[in-house]
């Protein structure tokens, strides 16, 4: 006997591992170099320098920081408190230890979040296109995703689109910014409208509706604005990752912001931390935590993937595809040219190129690329992309 939902869960196939596999096979017959995968999200520039001191460092004072010892469960203080010098430092805010959680990356956090939040027949709202681990995340933990349709074509948010799907039961809704699969940063603006549609929202329905800011890109951005949410509205719970902005997405470290000032908010950590727990959750890794604690203010390089967003876009579009401005994180969300992104991946995989189609994303007629890739990979890759969008014409 096992659990059904959780065996199809399990079973349900994952385009982009099985478009790893097939990858993997062509790189056997062509060789890796004329395989060109776009699909994966996995950070290709190195990770800061100051990290890698710091790790060394902080091994070898292994024994009097008591490195691989349980921590509490919300995280050492001493870590939390440079995380929140930080974020005061940077947004001038008034973080505080106890209004931090640290987590094994947004993936859990979200989670947990979630599970915090959840009511009776609950309804979290997502914007399309969204992560799509969104769905399990969610509906593991009891409530119901809700997708607002997108706004074509720049991909800013759709306050009478988020009006229009709020219900009674809708607890919160998740802000990506910068956005996966987009690359889109929401502008001021657009969280603006956001904020006040949900804080009327939230009168007429008599709760606080959240916005769960999920936040792996924060850094990664190319002049544009990132606004911090909670400026803007207050019943924000941030849950950040260093997996992408330090490159350290295997290592697993990152934290749960619930500002004193958001709705319920003391209690609302106790929830956190209790519904972490349901999902076994003991401590962030520690070692990662004594690194943190010493440059928590470490910042990505991000001029590598600038040089490679800006070779794509430019050359791209010059094509005569068609996609919103990538202002950050390191994605491009390409129209497929004949209106299919399933048809346009099935023409580009009989030319060793990978792309995710967009249906898992919530938009069915775009794909998604990453161009975590060398810059010679995406230069070669160019002549590809041309003659895919000549054949349609
Ligand atoms: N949220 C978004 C939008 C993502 O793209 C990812 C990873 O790709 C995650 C969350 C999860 O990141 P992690 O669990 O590594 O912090």
């Amino acid at each position: 006997m096992y659990n059904q939902t959780a065996y199809e869960m399990g079973a349900s196939g994952c385009t982009i591992r099985e478009l790893a596999a097939f990858g993997n096979m062509r790189a056997q017959i062509v060789g890796a170099e004329n395989v060109f995968d776009f699909t994966i999200g996995n950070p290709s520039t190195p990770t800061p320098q100051i990290i890698e001191d710091t790790i060394r460092a902080v091994l070898a004072d292994m024994d009097s920081l008591k490195l691989h010892s349980y921590t509490s469960a919300a995280g050492d203080l001493a870590t939390r408190q440079a995380i929140a010098d930080d974020l005061n430092r940077r947004f001038h805010t008034d973080a505080k230890p106890e209004e931090l959680f640290l987590g094994c990356g947004t993936s859990p956090e979200l989670a947990a979040v979630f599970r915090a939040l959840a009511q009776p027949g609950s309804e979290i709202l997502t914007l399309a296109p969204f992560f799509p681990e969104y769905a399990p995340f969610v509906e593991g933990a009891g409530s119901k995703l809700v997708v607002v349709p997108a706004k074509y074509p720049d991909f800013q948010i759709d306050p009478q689109a988020v009006a229009d799907s709020i219900t009674e039961n809708t607890v919160a809704i998740i802000v990506n910014s910068p956005a996966n699969p987009t690359g889109v940063v929401y502008t001021r603006q657009s969280l603006e409208a956001l904020a006040a549609v949900l804080t009327q929202k939230s009168a007429e329905h008599g709760h606080p509706i959240y916005i769960v800011a999920d936040e792996p890109y924060r850094e990664l951005t190319y002049g544009a604005e990132v606004t911090f949410i909670p400026h803007v509205y207050k019943d924000t719970i941030v849950c950040y990752s260093y997996s992408k902005s330090l490159s350290l997405a295997g290592e697993r470290l990152g934290y749960i912001y619930v500002p004193a000032f958001a709705a319920d908010s003391k209690d609302l950590y106790t929830a956190i931390s209790g519904a972490a727990r349901a999902i076994g959750h003991i401590c962030a890794p520690s070692l990662w935590q004594k690194v943190i604690a010493r440059c928590a203010s470490a910042q990505p390089d991000v001029s590598e993937y600038d040089r490679n967003r800006r070779t794509m876009y430019e050359s791209l579009t010059a094509m005569g595809y068609e996609m919103p401005y990538p202002d950050g994180a390191f994605y491009l969300f390409v129209k497929a040219p004949e209106g299919d992104a399933n048809a346009f991946l099935e023409r580009a995989k009989k030319k060793d190129l990978l792309v995710v189609p967009g249906d898992g994303f919530g938009c069915p007629e775009y794909f998604r690329l990453c161009y975590c890739v060398s810059h010679d990979k995406i230069l070669r890759s160019l002549p590809i992309f041309e003659s895919l969008m000549k054949e349609t014409r």
